[in-house]
């Protein structure tokens, strides 16, 4: 992607709710593409795997061949961001129970785990990415027990990391998706941008 043009923001789309990621990304400035094949995956600068049912969404990148695609352009910087089911599949470890991941972020994460007072609903966290307080949605959350070395954490609830990044990786515990504030896909967003090849460099490759 050149630094001037419109990043393009692939969004797994088999289920879940990829079409919020793709009207808060589209309000910022992106262009968003639902990926469902390897070739969809292709198109893209970065990816979005939104929030649903982890093991359906494995099963389905397992089928596709989009697993070991996602590894494969994830190995060279390719911003992922994970959400809630997401970020199960972006895990290294995950129990409660256990499943395969994509562990492409040093973490441990224990699906289900925030009990019923905050099964589902909105509460308010802190963020380094913004003052004051962030609201933070969960529906059904993973907890990320712990995390590697070289992990930030840039959000917490209840003294437990809900965002975490290594290099272009990052992951919510959280749906971003289904509040007002664009903090974390701006965040996205602008990890994008900074893996953006500047445009004389493109015109120094293409000689164009
Ligand atoms: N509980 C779901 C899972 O384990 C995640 C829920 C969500 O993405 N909102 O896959």
């Amino acid at each position: 992607m050149k630094e001037t043009a419109k990043p393009k923001i692939g969004i797994l789309a088999i289920q879940g709710d990829f079409a919020a990621h793709a009207a808060m990304l589209q309000s910022l400035g992106a262009e968003t593409i639902e990926v469902r094949t390897v070739a969809d995956l292709e198109q893209c600068d970065a990816l979005v795997l939104p929030g649903g049912e982890s093991t359906t969404q494995l099963q389905f990148l397992q089928e596709e061949g989009l697993f070991e695609a996602i590894k494969k352009v994830a190995a060279n910087n390719f911003p992922v961001l994970g959400t809630c089911a997401g970020a199960i599949l972006l895990a290294t470890h995950v129990s409660n129970p256990p499943q395969a991941s994509l562990g492409l972020l040093d973490m441990s994460v224990l699906r289900n785990a925030y009990g019923r007072q905050v099964a589902s609903d909105v509460f308010i966290g802190s963020s380094k990415l913004k003052s004051g307080p962030m609201e933070m949605v969960f529906i059904r959350a993973p907890i990320i027990d712990s995390v590697g070395a070289g992990v930030e954490v840039l959000s917490e609830y209840a003294n437990k990391p809900t965002l975490v990044q290594k290099g272009s990786i990052l992951a919510a515990t959280f749906h971003p998706e289904l509040t007002d504030d664009p903090t974390v896909h701006q965040h996205f967003l602008d990890l994008v941008r900074k893996n953006a090849v500047p445009a004389e460099s493109v015109s120094a490759q293409t000689g164009k």
